[in-house]
């Protein structure tokens, strides 16, 4: 059972997908179980980020009604790879800091993937890795790793509490796309220490830490944002009628 926060937290994040469908040329299916599994690991490898291989789940292509709702105008179905299915389950490949967890060591290539790849090993279709106390938002490190990706990558902001060393970072330039998107984080500007007081908590991970927000954001290796919808173990989005 995924928690309820989350679960809420997904109908809203899917309202968003909705409302900017048409900002997005094409979309993954992320079942919200799996993103439950992802922050437990993120929360015990802190303060690490860390990296999640993907494959398409083939048993559960996504149907054409999903693709009629969830499709924008401009959407086109020949973008990357395992478009037409629901993402299966992730594998935590890697952790590091922001540009170490791109690049997988040796010894683990040589064991988990195949000869022909690149630095973080061309296995998985799709990639996501976390951004502690960070923005969803590339880094030029991001988009190089991405260059090899066959699917999408995918980012996982997460604002926690206690921070440890690495407060919540946000100057950076680029679409932002909260779970929680009713608490939209004030501007600069504000005194930080008032940002501490208002801010909410969505939930608890299982080391303790008080979860503030998450965002995520996927994109293709050109550069182009794909959009998410989190769906439930059935393939259907949370909130979708
Ligand atoms: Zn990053």
């Amino acid at each position: 059972m995924v928690a309820s926060w989350l679960v809420e937290a997904a109908m809203a994040y899917n309202q968003t997908s909705m409302e900017k469908r048409d900002g997005y040329p094409a979309f993954v299916l992320l079942p919200v179980r799996h993103l439950e599994t992802i922050l437990s690991w993120a929360f015990e490898s802190l303060p690490d980020e860390i990296l999640i291989g993907f494959d398409p789940l083939q048993s559960m292509p996504i149907d054409n009604k999903i693709f009629d709702l969830c499709g924008g105008v401009d959407y086109r179905d020949d973008l990357f790879a395992g478009q037409a299915f629901v993402i299966g389950e992730p594998h935590l490949v890697n952790r590091g800091d922001s540009f170490s967890v791109h690049h997988v060591p040796e010894e683990w290539v040589d064991e988990l993937f195949a000869a022909d790849r690149g630095s973080r090993g061309a296995r998985f279709t799709h990639w996501m890795h976390t951004h502690p106390n960070c923005v969803a938002i590339p880094s030029a490190a991001d988009a190089d790793a991405a260059q090899h990706t066959a699917g999408v990558d995918m980012i996982l902001g997460i604002e926690f509490s206690p921070e440890g060393p690495l407060p919540w970072f946000e100057d950076a330039e680029g679409v932002r796309r909260p779970l929680n998107p009713e608490q939209r984080i004030e501007k600069k500007g504000w005194g930080s220490w008032r940002r501490q007081r208002r801010r909410p908590t969505l939930g608890r991970a299982s080391t303790g830490h008080n979860i503030h927000g998450l965002e995520l954001i996927a994109f293709h290796r050109t550069g182009v944002g794909v959009n998410v919808w989190l769906v439930d173990d059935d393939g259907q989005p949370f909130g979708l009628e």
